[in-house]
């Protein structure tokens, strides 16, 4: 059972090709089910980035007819997601901004540290004046604020902090404990994001300590290629399927209306 939840569009800025590509090269992969999950305009959240990321306000309800016409003519289900940015101090604004839609999951994920754009391949230089320890307890610290906050269904890329291939010097398994209690206590789901395997850091995201960490206390975990071309879409997907399946996951979400139905793995 494969589902790619994780797909961007060129409404974004920094992804190709049309939804409709996006679409047809799932359905060419025997992909069970796609959901669009765009970059949700950070305007309306009251955040001016530093760096164009994500769609502009104007075209969020374009976004979501696109996805609803694509659902009529599609043999598989086709979800209306988004990803959206978890920004401390303003969830009343995401809370009132995700409303005005019919989504069927929301991703929430950190791309900003203190207004920092930390995934930018421009703003890398940052990391080396850094101690990542403590760049570590600070982003999940807002991880878990984000699991808190209640916003979101799905979190997005967990542990994306690595992207650039930094890694805490010191054991930080305390901070994969009390991320993962925070996730779980929210009843959140971890999404296994297939990106990290094509960024500097060679890793799926979240690595494999995160994962075992979410098997043992129960999280429920889907898929999601982060595709920002058509060609992207179901990228290592197959193989997250069997390093689930290695480390002792029997089951993958799926949501609608973002309401989350759990199906096996490996469906008989
Ligand atoms: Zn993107
Ligand atoms: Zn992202």
């Amino acid at each position: 059972m494969i589902v790619d939840y994780h797909l961007h569009t060129s409404r974004c800025g920094h992804a190709t090709g049309t939804m409709a590509e996006y679409a047809a090269a799932a359905e060419k992969q025997g992909i069970a089910e796609i959901g669009f999950a765009d970059h949700f305009p950070l305007e309306l959240l009251g955040f001016t980035p530093q760096h164009r990321v994500n769609m502009p306000p104007e075209e969020l309800d374009k976004y979501v007819a696109e996805v609803r016409r694509l659902q009529s003519r599609l043999s598989i289900p086709v979800r209306l997601g988004a990803e959206v940015d978890y920004l401390p101090g303003r969830e009343k604004e995401t809370a009132a901004a995700l409303a005005r839609h019919d989504f069927d999951y929301c991703i929430g994920s950190v791309h900003f540290l203190d207004g920092w754009d930390f995934t930018h391949p421009k703003e890398v230089k940052r990391y080396a004046k850094l101690d990542i320890d403590e760049l570590y307890e600070h982003y999940f610290a807002l991880i878990r604020d984000m699991a808190a906050s209640g916003l979101f269904d799905i979190v997005g890329h967990l542990d994306v902090v690595k992207k650039f291939a930094h890694f805490p010097r010191h054991d930080w398994s305390s901070v994969v404990e009390a991320t993962c209690r925070e996730i779980k206590k929210a009843d959140l789901c971890v999404e296994v994001n297939t990106a990290g395997w094509r960024a500097a850091v060679k890793e799926a995201y979240p690595g494999v300590m995160l994962l075992r960490k979410c098997l043992e206390l129960g999280i429920p975990v889907t898929l999601g290629s982060d595709a920002h071309s058509p060609k992207e879409v179901g990228s290592g997907l197959r193989r997250a399927v069997l390093l689930l399946a290695r480390l002792g996951f029997r089951e993958i979400a799926t949501f609608c209306s973002r309401r989350r139905i759990m199906r096996p793995l490996f469906p008989l």
